[in-house]
């Protein structure tokens, strides 16, 4: 593994020697596997607003909840206390506002101080005067394969490493520097003086706009079938680098029951 990029909410990096599956294995583990916290279940004391109190569910469903320490909650169905609630799996929030104002995430009060909204702007209702919301609900951990409110990975996705090969037929037309949408080609000043020279593979889409551009086909694209270019980016629930060796730890988790239960069957 090969860090490119390191953010609160992004993570890129190159994974080396590997198969398309493991690499489709993180991304998935990424968008589905890795628990982290969502407002579950309300119950609506008061709705005065314009919004149907189904749509007030969905908008707070997928908010994201951060916390110090997630490590401390279960998933319900694993808990100890077999589901029935506890601090463990289950974190009390409320919600009262009166209008006239906009209610936002940063309105949410939770039972729990370790918890919090990860954005305290996200709009959840205008409330005109006189109008009322009042609610109570729980926020559990749990996956996104469950429901997306609990996904934690946004934007994931993987591509094959491009190696960009220019050979000495190259005349240093500058036509593929001029049709790449992104930089990745210049015109060398250097030792290849006049050649095309490559700035950053990880940059090039595999579009080979270049290659159709190229009319001495002096230039190649050719994926690396074992590296790939990782792109993980988060809904700001839990960092990045959490998410990622999340990932790794609910593949290995996954690993070690397929196996368990695979040595129960000889
Ligand atoms: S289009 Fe072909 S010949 Fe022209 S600069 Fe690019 S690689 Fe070289
Ligand atoms: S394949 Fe596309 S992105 Fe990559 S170098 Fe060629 S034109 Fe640029
Ligand atoms: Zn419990």
């Amino acid at each position: 593994m090969e860090l490119i990029e390191l953010a609160e909410d992004r993570a890129r990096f190159l994974l080396r020697d590997t198969t398309p599956s493991f690499a489709n294995a993180i991304r998935r583990a990424c968008l589905a596997e890795v628990p982290s916290l969502a407002i579950d279940e309300i119950s609506i004391y008061d709705n005065t607003s314009v919004l149907f109190d189904e749509q007030l569910s969905l908008r707070l469903g997928l908010v994201p909840i951060k916390s110090d320490d997630l490590g401390l909650f279960t998933v319900p169905e694993e808990c100890d206390c077999g589901g029935a609630g506890c601090p463990a799996c289950r974190i009390g929030m409320t919600l009262t506002a009166e209008g006239p104002c906009t209610v936002h995430s940063g309105d949410l009060r939770f039972a729990d101080p370790g918890v919090a909204v990860a954005f305290e702007k996200i709009p959840i209702a205008i409330l005109g005067e006189g109008e009322k919301l009042m609610l109570e609900g729980t926020v559990t951990l749990n996956r996104g394969m469950l429901h997306a409110k609990w996904q934690a990975g946004t934007h994931c996705g993987y591509k094959n490493l491009p190696e960009i090969r220019v050979s000495d037929e190259c005349e240093g037309c500058g036509r593929c520097v001029e049709v790449c949408p992104r930089e990745v080609l210049v015109i060398g000043e250097g030792k290849e003086k006049g050649k095309v020279e490559v700035t950053d593979p990880v940059r090039c889409s595999l579009c080979r706009l270049c290659v159709k551009e190229c009319e001495v086909g002096a230039i190649k694209i050719v994926p690396l079938e074992d590296v790939f270019v990782m792109k993980i980016d988060t809904d700001g629930s839990m960092p990045a680098k959490d998410l990622v060796a999340g990932a790794a730890a609910e593949i290995k988790r996954r690993a070690s029951l397929l196996s368990e239960q695979l040595s129960e069957l000889t």
